[in-house]
């Protein structure tokens, strides 16, 4: 194997941590060409030690810097793991590069999906997605055709709410939102994961990415985070993926895409273990709904559904609005008219930008 060069886009995040662990198990095949950082310089600088031959770019303000480096680096693959729409053009930088995509930044798929898969057949790279679920999905379906595929069974842990009622739900803290059941993530996706956003924005980035009308994918609470997805075939059999909630799977069968490598990691162990099933329930969650709407009306809706989500959700966590509110001010968002061309990346940009001024209006200064 040629050594592969990899960038670690959010390096200092949970996925890029999870990201350098994979890489540096295998320093003879792997390396790490490219690092980035929001804010978090120190832990940047730490990296730059141990992965000395890496470029290391803190963003802060402007992403103009990591951008440059992408295009003049040009990695074999760039894990983007920067969370929030932050994302997006650096994943569009890495194709143009030449680069394959391992994408965990699930924005970017949201908010310009088409675009994105339509940039990578045209440089022939791969999209390879980190998220569990559509990892799983991916490595799944690649042995069926689209038109056999009847239905895509998306799993969802159903966060730490999951028992709680609407009424309860009014008044949980940041840090009830915060403690995640099974996985162990950044800030925004945990309490994505509570309002269940995140199943919300999976159901349009699974839409989007494999092009199937989000009427067949099916949301399934199953608390154990063991069964990552499904897929139903035509046929009526359905095929599921199996393993702990780490998320270092994910990322070595991307890095490795298309081959399977051995790994350190361990298989999910059979000898006592419960697994259940049971329905979302959407109207304690209605961030679902919302982004079932989104995702059928598509053009820049599922973009607004992303950017009044994402600004309500900084707010929360500066406690300046409820938990609840969350949902209602992303539903005041999505009144506005979405209609729009989500091929066009400026088009995009103002859709974003809108969304949060709308969203901004609706938030105690
Ligand atoms: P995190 O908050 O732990 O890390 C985010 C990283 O992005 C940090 O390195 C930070 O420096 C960088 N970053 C933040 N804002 C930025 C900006 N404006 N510009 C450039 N870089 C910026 O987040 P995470 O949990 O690792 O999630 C990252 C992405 O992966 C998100 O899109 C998330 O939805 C997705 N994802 C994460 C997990 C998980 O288990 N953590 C699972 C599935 C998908
Ligand atoms: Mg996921």
């Amino acid at each position: 194997m040629i050594k592969k060069r990899i960038a670690v886009l959010g390096a200092t995040g949970s996925i890029g941590k999870s990201s350098l662990d994979i890489i540096s198990r295998d320093s003879e095949n792997l390396e790490v060409v490219l690092l980035s950082a929001h804010s978090n310089g120190q832990k940047l600088k730490e990296l730059s030690k141990q992965f000395p031959k890496a470029v290391c770019v803190l963003t802060n303000d402007s992403n103009e810097k990591l951008l440059d480096s992408i295009l003049n680096i040009k990695p074999d693959i760039t894990i983007n793991g920067i969370s929030g729409a932050a994302g997006l053009k650096p994943s569009l930088a890495a194709i143009e590069a030449g680069s394959h995509l391992a994408l965990a930044n699930k924005e970017t798929i949201v908010m310009a999906g088409r675009l994105a898969v339509r940039l990578a057949k045209e440089k022939n790279v791969n999209i390879i997605p980190v998220d569990s679920e559509h990892s799983a999905i991916f490595h799944l379906s690649r042995a069926y055709s689209n038109d056999t595929i009847r239905e895509i069974l998306l799993t969802a842990s159903g966060g730490p709410f999951r028992n709680l009622s609407v009424e309860q739900m009014r008044n949980v803290t940041v840090e009830d939102a915060l403690s995640h059941p099974t996985w162990n993530m950044g800030q925004k996706i945990t309490i994505d994961s509570a309002s269940m956003a995140n199943k919300g924005l999976e159901i349009i980035e699974a839409s989007v990415f494999f092009n199937v009308s989000p009427e067949k994918i099916k949301v399934v609470i199953h608390p154990q985070s063991i069964v990552h997805s499904m897929i139903c075939l035509c046929s009526g059999v359905i095929y599921a993926q199996l393993s702990k909630p780490d998320m270092r799977h994910p990322i070595h069968d991307a890095i490795y895409f298309p081959y399977t490598t051995p790994s350190f990691l361990e298989p999910v162990n059979f000898d006592s273990l419960t697994l259940e099933f049971l329905k979302p329930d959407f109207e304690k969650f209605p961030m679902l709904l919302y982004a079932q709407n989104a995702a059928k009306s598509s053009g820049l809706f599922p973009c607004a559904y992303n950017a009044a989500n994402e600004t309500a959700v900084a707010a929360f966590l500066e406690r300046k609005i409820k938990f609840t509110d969350i949902a209602k001010i992303t539903s005041c968002v999505l009144d506005s008219s979405w209609e729009g061309d989500c091929m066009d990346i400026n088009s995009i940009l103002s859709a974003d930008s809108k969304a949060r001024e709308i969203a901004v209006s609706y938030i105690p200064v």
